[in-house]
């Protein structure tokens, strides 16, 4: 809606009735899409080059980025060079689940919009006039599940979610404190380097979860889900420390890092942190 009220030639934007409302695919917006789990810079070179390129019969180019935060840091730093002085009649939406997934500098330059979750009724009546085959009580649970955020409980009824059902499971060992299970479980990601920082990124957000749970934030999960049982099970200072070296493994994986060194490293600051 953002995206075609930018590119809209009409009154009241969206107007809904100009030549570029009305288009099914207006080619003046632009979806970046990933690769794998990457937007390389080169693929953000690309969009510099055609950011320069004039609408075609839109009022604004619209360049959306739904996953911003799968830029990694070159990426962002090359959008920046187009971010800071962009083009006339060009706009830039950047989506991503925080804001400080993105540099400092790209936050600074653009106007953050923060959106928040809806009413968990609301969302499981949305989700069930959009779904009407789903089952009402698994809506409950995974609606509840993720604090009322419509796409993450979707993605969970889904049941797709490879990388958040493995981020929950290592978490888990965490939760135990068991070395050996842990060692086990990060196995899973020490082939696949993309796997892994989706893994990674997973738990880096339900540890953030955790620990605004510890920190009184007023939102509850089940009982059983990994949140509460890590809010419960930690001090704010061992889940800022797991988190922290959550990310830090993520960008090994950026940099590249040999799996095994970086599942065994991940390994070792854990135990450091919570003194296995
Ligand atoms: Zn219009």
């Amino acid at each position: 809606m953002l995206a075609r009220a930018l590119a809209c030639t009409g009154e009241n934007k969206p107007c809904g009735e100009c030549a570029c409302c009305l288009m099914s695919e207006n080619p003046d917006i632009v979806t970046v899409l990933p690769e794998k789990a990457n937007i390389t810079v080169d693929k953000i070179r690309k969009i510099r080059e055609d950011a320069y390129i004039l609408p075609n019969q839109s009022d604004k180019r619209v360049f959306i980025i739904p996953d911003a935060n799968l830029m990694n840091e070159q990426a962002q730093n090359a959008l920046l060079k187009v971010f800071e002085e962009p083009p006339k009649r060009v706009a830039f939406i950047l989506t991503c689940e925080y804001a400080n997934q993105l540099l400092a500098t790209v936050r600074s330059r653009a106007v953050v919009l923060k959106l928040s979750s809806v009413q968990r009724d609301a969302a499981v009546k949305y989700i069930l006039e959009q779904n009407p085959g789903f089952n009402s009580a698994e809506v409950e649970r995974a609606v509840a599940d993720e604090d009322g955020n419509i796409g993450r409980a979707l993605v969970r009824l889904s049941g797709e979610d490879k990388a958040d059902f493995t981020a929950r499971e290592i978490l888990s060992c965490i939760g135990e404190r068991s070395e050996f299970a842990l060692m086990k479980a990060l196995l899973v990601i020490e082939k696949d380097r993309v796997f892994a920082k989706s893994v990674l990124s997973a738990m880096s957000v339900l540890v953030s979860e955790s620990l605004a749970v510890k920190m009184g934030a007023p939102k509850s999960y089940a009982p059983d889900d990994i949140r509460t049982i890590l809010s419960e099970k930690f001090t704010r200072h061992h889940l800022i420390g797991i988190s922290e070296v959550c990310l830090s493994a993520r960008k090994d994986c950026d940099a590249n890092c040999n799996g095994p060194l970086m599942v065994t490293n991940l390994c070792a600051c854990i135990r450091a942190q919570i003194d296995l």
